[in-house]
């Protein structure tokens, strides 16, 4: 017997994988999700996790492990230097991204602390697709001046451009122009662009990007933190790549960067962990030269030895096609019910998460108030779903002139964790926000009360205006 085997587009996204163990979340009152959200100046991240039951603040770190990791962190070599499973790392960082050294560190911005301190002059410009949080911090603390030159559509929540993540190669030859391909050190690329929505870069435009900045002798360091995400994208959408893999295709954007830093906490499928890669040996050496100051010596840069094996092992998980279809599957079942419903969220769906458009659903809060943050307190007081802002109080305030920034996109990003909820969690999560959604004109927007210095969405407390 024989039958048709290529039934691939037919099936559903369901997960290659089955539950193993459980843990159990705890199912909340209104009355004490008032106090929890109170108590925590109406910013979610001052929430404690016991007070949460979906937990969609971030997929940072999040992630479920496999079996298969879990037995590698048995395997930990805690040794001082020259661990075992900092070879196996290294082993797996040049077999799925190519890249030819690695210089682990902590997590993602461990990495972007040394290569903006080895790469950045004071008074150099950094041009990217569009700015994140941590990366963009670094960049300015080594004197760097970071310039957005991410597509226009990028800022659009209702453009349904393919690849939002795409650059604007016009916008760079403007800087290269006003300021000289001289003091621009490198082009800060991510895949996929977490701010954007999760929206990613094509080849087609990474590899103008490459051909562009070799003739001006301007590096790629790519912020590799969903390039798998990434990959699939380009998969379904680019001409010539359905055949390819994805791990193909990471490799191939990889090939086209000088180097990289990773937040393994996203991708590569651990709780904590990432690096700094690059093919160059100058840069390496100066890379070892700064991790024993701040992240441990070159064969650890801040973590066990078991934490290294687990994301060793993570990566190779990452690049495997099923395990990518089902993740984003799972992210695009969640936006496409929201979608049914006329829920106004970031288009085209993204990788990692689904962002509700707080401008369009509180039309009446000014973004001065705080829409998204508010209504991301709302979310968290109707079902205990955390999830987080990513508008004006992520965007911080300008250095110059110390006013706010007013970014375009005024969000809630409701980010998925890798291999964690279920599809019943995901069909909760929309009838909380369709709740949200009939009730909005109770939601009146906060004034801010107290406001920390660096990364303020982190710590910042609020008070309801109504
Ligand atoms: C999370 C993240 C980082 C920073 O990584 P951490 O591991 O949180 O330090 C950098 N860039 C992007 C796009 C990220 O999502």
């Amino acid at each position: 017997m024989e039958l048709d085997v290529n039934t691939f587009r037919h099936r559903s996204w369901a997960e290659p994988w089955k539950v193993k163990m459980v843990e159990h979340v705890k199912m909340t009152t209104y009355e004490e999700r008032k106090k929890a959200i109170v108590d925590a100046g109406y910013n979610t991240f001052l929430l404690r996790s016991r007070d949460v039951y979906i937990d969609l603040l971030t997929d940072s770190g999040t992630s479920a492990m496999s079996d298969r990791q879990w037995a590698g962190m048995m395997m930990g070599d805690e040794a001082y230097a020259g661990s075992e499973n900092f070879y196996h790392l290294e082993e797996a960082v040049q077999k799925y991204y190519g890249y030819k050294y690695v210089v682990p560190t902590h997590q993602g911005r461990g990495a972007e602390n040394i290569i903006s301190k080895v790469l950045i002059k004071p008074g150099d410009i950094v041009p990217g697709n569009m700015y994140f949080t941590t990366t963009r911090l670094h960049q300015e603390l080594a004197g760097g001046e970071f310039h957005d030159i991410v597509i226009d559509e990028a800022h659009d929540p209702e453009s349904e451009h393919p690849f939002k993540g795409n650059i604007d190669l016009n916008k760079l030859e403007a800087l290269v122009k006003k300021y000289g391909a001289e003091k621009i050190p490198y082009v800060s690329m991510a895949t996929t662009v977490n701010m954007a929505g999760g929206q990613p870069i094509s080849m087609a435009n990474l590899r103008e990007l490459r051909a562009y900045t070799q003739k001006h002798g301007i590096l790629i360091i790519h912020d590799m933190t969903r390039v798998a995400e990434n990959a699939w994208f380009i998969k379904v959408r680019e001409d010539g790549y359905q055949d390819k893999s994805v791990a193909e295709i990471v490799k191939e954007i990889c090939s086209l960067t000088d180097g990289a830093t990773m937040s393994a906490k996203k991708d590569a499928l651990v709780n904590i962990g990432g690096f700094l890669a690059m093919n160059d040996h100058g840069i390496y050496e100066e890379a070892c030269n700064l991790v024993v100051v701040y992240e441990g010596l070159h064969t650890y840069g801040g973590l066990a030895g078991r934490d290294m094996e687990a994301m060793a092992i993570g990566i190779g998980e990452s690049v495997q096609d099923d395990h990518i279809r089902a993740r984003i599957g799972q992210v695009e079942y969640l936006g496409n019910r929201l979608l049914a419903h006329e829920i106004p969220i970031v288009k085209p769906i993204g990788s990692h998460g689904i962002f509700l458009n707080a401008k369009k659903f509180l039309p009446s809060v000014p973004q001065i108030n705080f829409p998204a943050q508010a209504l991301a307190a709302a979310i968290y007081l109707d079902s205990g779903i955390r999830s987080m802002e990513r508008g004006i109080v992520s965007a911080g305030r300008d250095k110059a002139t110390g006013d706010h920034y007013y970014p375009k996109l005024e969000l809630v990003r409701l980010t998925i964790p890798r291999r964690v909820y279920t599809q019943a969690h995901m069909d909760v999560v929309v009838e909380s926000i369709l709740e949200v959604y009939d009730q909005r004109n109770r939601i009146k927007g906060f004034k801010m009360v107290y406001e920390p210095k660096y990364l303020r969405f982190f710590q910042a407390r609020f008070e309801s205006l109504g």
